[in-house]
């Protein structure tokens, strides 16, 4: 058994309590309520691995403690116990229905109760720590690696969502396609570490400088995207402007001697009179970019875009 573990006695009777306290000793950290609205305090500022609860309390049944419980909580955060001293089936059966993981009657067999209990917090325990790798395996899935911006399928996603979103409310949104420049040069001259030393600065200072809205994803090599959700032209060529501005003034220090510098290309584009998909609205961006790239790098061509792929 993890130690660590927090366990709420919810019980009017102070010789109950005591009772139980003895029997669950070493399990965990023992904390009590004598009454329903007490329990509720003490589980808004707390978290508690497992609750036991009396059905009969002062203020209200325990059955009304179970139900708020329930609807406050994620599956798994804490299991409630019923002990109790009604033992008719039917407040059993009201009790699990209500969510209580398990039902225990008055008079108990201590043993008994302290190994339920212990059971539980086994759960409990293991079924928080299924949730946080299911998490953090969530976020692995979506971040790339490298910067921590979103990867491409990711961004996809997220982008889809937005301008379905969008055809919805009639708020469009701008696509910047960022490129670095002659970024091979960097690999080609200082080492592939401090490309990718590169790579992690700039997305982090483009993360900085965008609003948390935004959505930035690294959909190639050296090549990033964002896109502004509701967002027009005009704002989205100022945000352009500062994020290469951005990358101009950033030192991006390498083995703790060298200052890189790195500029950046960029292609905007934003749906002009109609709705567009991110396939097109990346094509007419990434055609926007190369003509950037054309006229000697460290700058941005932004323009509507329409269905027929045409910068308008
Ligand atoms: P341009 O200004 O025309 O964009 O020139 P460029 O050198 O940036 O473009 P090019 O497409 O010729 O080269 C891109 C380079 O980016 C080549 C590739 O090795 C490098 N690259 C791609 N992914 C990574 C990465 O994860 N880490 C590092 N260090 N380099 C990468
Ligand atoms: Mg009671
Ligand atoms: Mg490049
Ligand atoms: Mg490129």
């Amino acid at each position: 058994m993890k130690h660590g573990a927090d366990i709420l006695i919810v019980e009017d009777s102070a010789t109950d309590i005591q009772i139980l306290a003895e029997l669950l000793s070493g399990l965990g950290s023992i904390s009590f309520a004598m009454t329903g609205c007490d329990a509720l305090a003490k589980l808004r500022d707390s978290q508690f691995d497992v609750i036991l609860l009396d059905v009969m309390l002062p203020d209200m049944t325990g059955f009304d403690v179970c139900r708020k419980i329930a609807a406050d909580l994620k599956p798994g955060e804490s299991s409630v116990i019923f002990v109790t001293a009604l033992h008719d089936a039917q407040s059993e059966e009201h009790g699990l229905l209500l969510g209580a993981m398990d039902y225990i009657t008055k008079p108990f067999s201590p043993p008994a109760v302290r190994a339920r209990v212990r059971n539980h917090l086994i759960l409990s325990r293991t079924t928080r720590d299924l949730r946080r790798a299911h998490e953090r395996l969530q976020q692995l899935a979506a971040l790339d690696y490298l910067t921590g911006t979103f990867n491409r399928g990711h961004f996809e996603m997220l982008v889809n969502r937005e301008l379905e979103r969008a055809e919805r409310s009639g708020l469009t949104g701008a696509l910047l396609l960022i490129d670095l420049d002659h970024f091979k040069r960097i690999n080609d001259t200082h080492g592939h570490a401090a490309g990718d030393q590169v790579l992690i600065s700039v997305a982090d200072a483009w993360l900085r400088e965008l609003r948390s809205c935004d959505i930035l994803g690294r959909v190639g090599g050296e090549e990033f995207a964002v896109f502004l959700p509701e967002t027009g032209g005009t704002e989205a060529a100022s945000i352009a402007v500062r994020l290469l501005q951005r990358t101009r003034d950033l030192p991006i220090v390498w083995e703790g001697r060298q200052t890189l510098r790195v500029t950046a290309s960029i292609g905007g584009a934003w749906p002009v009179d109609c709705a567009l998909d991110l396939k097109t609205l990346m094509k007419a961006a990434d055609r926007l970019l190369y003509r950037a790239k054309q006229a000697g790098r460290d700058r941005i061509e932004i323009e509507g875009a329409n269905k027929e792929q045409s910068i308008c």
